[in-house]
């Protein structure tokens, strides 16, 4: 093949076939979403199910796009969770929505990687804007803001899990700096081995995690009788930790742990980490985007008296995933730690502008502000708020309909999304529901346990999600646990 024949072969496959097929899509995706609901929320594919369906090797020749096309129902969506689906009650929600989904898009067209200032201007000049846009949203104090001109600031990581790494690591290098003007003596190694971190005993596993991967030390502290952990404990195992010898530097402070929705003290949490001069992280993983709506604000009270704040629009903002919003009073701590400069990253415009890649643990990043500036346009707060308080409304929905059946009792309080319920019963015969409900293949569910109490948990996950729909989610429980109670 000549030259000249690869360029006119490559031309109109650019020019005609792939734009075809990029149009397709958009009209397959929009159906895939709008018909969600019709679809079987778990398949029932058997692990394997996937390599006999697909030939042993890539193509040699280029195939039409309308082969790939007809193979999404038959390979891909035959194996697909349908986690938009309103049938989906798992874990918490992970956002989706058309501006979003928009923005990936143009987002994969631009298809930079804003690592530092001069990299993509852009794509670090929104970011710091939205960040802004996000914190007054949610009513965060300004000295975590860029626009308070300090040197306070948002950041988007992929992850909370890998904000609660970054922050860590920031209090690290904060606490040892600190320790060596006193202790000039003191080495790194004696230093890190003396370093202890604090959390909720009911905190997401990667707070543990992030203990693990940063090298130090990690109390998981008894929370109250409302799973919140509360001043007085976190004071007490500061006190006993400092007498023996060991240097509190970090706390996590949950709120909405993934267990069943509880909120640490913060407050009380706040005053004594400013006390002992330790770095205090929230983590708000879920429920931080209900602080858009004033009336939950009475949740994060104390917020001020924080280093560092996170929360996901990718979970409940309608921003599709990876967007987690992280901000920092003082990214200095962060910066200062993660500081390699070679010479190929180096550019004249330094320090007057954040270089991102300081800010986190890879090098690459995605343009995912575009996703941002999208959703809170086109929806506008208005109606991210009316998306908030109505997932909290179909929970208290799913909740009068569970409290009316005097066979099940409410383990947790609602006052977000998720409903954690089950019968009064035994933890066994809980379990047995659970695997009803999931084995009926309706509606889809996991569990949690708190001290030996096994329950189940209802998130109300869908973006189209509507009262009727809670009403078949309630019928499907209702059913199953009438097969249970029978011994059906
Ligand atoms: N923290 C809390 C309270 C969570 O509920 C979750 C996940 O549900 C996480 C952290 C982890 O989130 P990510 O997957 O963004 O790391």
């Amino acid at each position: 093949m000549s030259d000249q024949d690869t360029k006119l072969n490559f031309e109109t496959m650019e020019a005609g076939d792939f734009k075809d097929f990029a149009k397709a899509m958009t009209d397959y995706i929009a159906e895939y979403l709008e018909n969600i609901r019709d679809r079987q929320v778990v398949p029932s594919v058997k692990p394997g199910y996937l390599r006999p369906l697909v030939p042993e090797q890539a193509p040699e020749k280029a195939e039409p796009w309308t082969a790939v096309m007809a193979d999404i129902e038959r390979v891909v969506m035959s194996g697909v969770t349908h986690w938009h689906s309103p049938r989906f009650h798992a874990y918490f929600p992970t956002a989706n929505s058309y501006p979003a989904i928009v923005a990936d898009m143009l987002s994969g067209a631009i298809a930079c990687i804003g690592f530092t200032w001069i990299a993509s201007p852009a794509c670090t000049e929104l970011e710091v804007v939205m960040l802004d846009w996000l914190g007054q949203m949610l009513g965060l104090p300004e000295s975590f803001l860029a626009r308070s001109g300090g040197e306070a600031g948002g950041v988007i990581q992929g992850t909370a899990s890998e904000a609660t790494l970054v922050a860590l690591l920031g209090a690290k290098n904060r606490t040892i700096l600190r320790v060596k003007e006193k202790h000039p003596e003191w080495t790194d190694t004696e230093i890190l081995s003396k370093l202890v971190g604090y959390c909720n005993k009911q905190a997401h596993s990667s707070v543990e995690r992030a203990g693990l991967l940063g090298g130090v030390k990690l109390r998981s502290l008894q929370p109250d009788g409302k799973r919140r952990l509360r001043g007085d404990t976190l004071r007490d195992a500061i006190e006993e930790d400092t007498r023996n010898g060991l240097i509190p530097f970090y706390v996590v402070a949950t709120l909405g742990t993934t267990s069943s929705c509880a909120f640490d003290a913060l407050d009380e949490i706040g005053d004594v980490c400013n006390e002992h001069g330790v770095w205090l992280h929230v983590d708000a993983a879920y429920a931080g985007s209900a602080f858009i709506c004033p009336e939950y604000r009475y949740l994060m009270k104390g917020v001020e008296k924080a280093d560092s704040f996170n929360f996901n629009p990718h979970k409940w903002l309608l921003v599709n995933f990876d967007c987690s919003a992280l901000w920092l009073k003082e990214p200095r701590w962060i910066i200062d730690a993660f500081n390699v400069d070679p010479l190929y990253l180096k550019h004249d415009m330094q320090g007057s502008a954040p270089d991102y890649r300081h800010w986190q643990i890879p090098l690459g990043r995605r343009f995912r502000a575009l996703k941002l500036w999208f959703v809170l346009r086109l929806y506008g707060v208005e109606n991210l708020q009316k998306h908030i308080r109505k997932h909290i409304a179909l929970a208290h929905l799913f909740e009068k309909l569970c409290s009316a059946d005097e066979r099940f009792e409410i383990y947790e309080e609602v006052t977000m999304g998720l409903v954690c319920f089950r019968l009064n019963d035994s933890n066994e015969k809980n379990e047995e529901l659970l695997r009803r409900i999931n084995g009926r293949g309706k509606i889809h569910l996991v569990p949690s346990k708190i001290d030996d109490t096994y329950f189940l948990r209802l998130a109300i996950c869908s973006r189209f999600s509507e009262e009727s729909d809670i009403h078949v989610s309630w019928e499907e429980v209702k059913a199953s646990a009438d097969e249970v109670l029978k011994g059906q």
